[in-house]
């Protein structure tokens, strides 16, 4: 069975495949957990008389209990947001354990002291829902979602309503790509076509293009990489240019004009395709991971999802 069927199975926590966050209502209090670089954290947001939780009195409870001392690992409080760290564990049926034991202790350690659920963000006590901005999973009042998820969309907005400029944009790969033509004529007459001209092209024309034009999308991506497909042309052509004015005694220009009949003439011609695809092929390479996560990261920003509303407030 899977880790996250099973957990939910043994602890009634609910699974957002999603968000990658389990949730549910523990006597009151609202708990999240997940999985953040490789580490197992139970989270909460709680206050005791309005004030924010003790961290140093929770460690201390948390080391001087039998039941949970080898199962928590450590206890950190950021404001009202109190974060169990699980005890990591060989096999996924130790790492459930100590969940599980950690479960078990936390609300009934609340209820003890005093805690009383409350919003992350203004610390009263109500009914909080659990959300998720970008990667962070916040607990917060419906007022607050509301006004935070708002301001999140209006950036978002504004975000959106830059004006891009293609031409801006499309002068930023030229110039960019004249770079990368630059790396692959030097390469060139060093005598190898080389990975890492074809990176710089991708690169840099790209990143040429976000720079002036302000905005990166699809279109640009596009405008971009006829860009430099044009430029590998041009490149190759002069690379090849060179050694035809080196070998005919001719001028540079002479030989640019004529750079294809002449390789026809002495058979290289397929030399010279091939050297061009290549300088395609390693382009590809290095435009792709570019262009992927100029795209990527503007999404990843702006997600806000709900995993459970707040109660209070929802209703109108
Ligand atoms: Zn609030």
């Amino acid at each position: 069975m899977k880790f996250a069927e099973q957990l939910c199975e043994r602890t009634g926590f609910v699974y957002d495949p999603d968000a990658y966050l389990y949730y549910k209502e523990i006597d009151g209090y609202q708990f999240a957990m997940s999985f953040y670089s490789s580490q197992f954290y139970l989270m909460s947001c709680v206050c005791l008389d309005g004030a924010v939780p003790q961290a140093k009195q929770i460690k201390k409870d948390v080391k001087e209990n039998d039941e949970v001392k080898k199962a928590i690992k450590d206890v950190s409080v950021q404001g009202y947001r109190t974060v169990y760290i699980i005890k990591p564990a060989f096999s996924q049926a130790k790492l459930i354990e100590n969940i599980c034991k950690a479960i078990r202790f936390v609300p009934a350690y609340y209820r003890e002291k005093g805690y009383q659920n409350c919003c992350e963000y203004c610390g009263k006590v109500m009914d909080t829902g659990i959300y998720k901005f970008g990667n962070a999973a916040r607990f917060l009042c419906d007022d607050d979602y509301r006004t935070m998820s708002e301001k999140v969309f209006t950036a978002m907005a504004e975000a959106e309503q830059v004006e891009g400029s293609v031409l801006a944009g499309s002068v930023g790969a030229f110039l960019g790509s004249l770079i990368g033509a630059a790396a692959i004529v030097l390469f060139g007459q060093l005598g190898f076509v080389s990975v890492l001209s074809g990176v710089i092209m991708g690169v840099c024309a790209l990143r040429g293009y976000e720079l002036l034009g302000k905005k990166m999308n699809v279109a640009g991506v596009i405008i971009s990489c006829l860009i430099m497909v044009a430029m590998c042309y041009f490149a190759n052509r002069l690379d090849w240019s060179i050694a035809v004015a080196r070998a005919l005694e001719w001028n540079i220009a002479d030989a640019f004009m004529q750079c294809e009949d002449v390789c026809r003439y002495s058979e290289v011609i397929g030399s010279y395709y091939a050297s061009l695809a290549q300088i395609l092929l390693f382009t590809l390479l290095g435009a792709l991971p570019q262009a992927l996560s100029a795209i990527r990261t503007r999404k990843n920003e702006t997600i806000v999802s709900v995993i459970s509303a707040a109660k209070k407030g929802v209703e109108e």
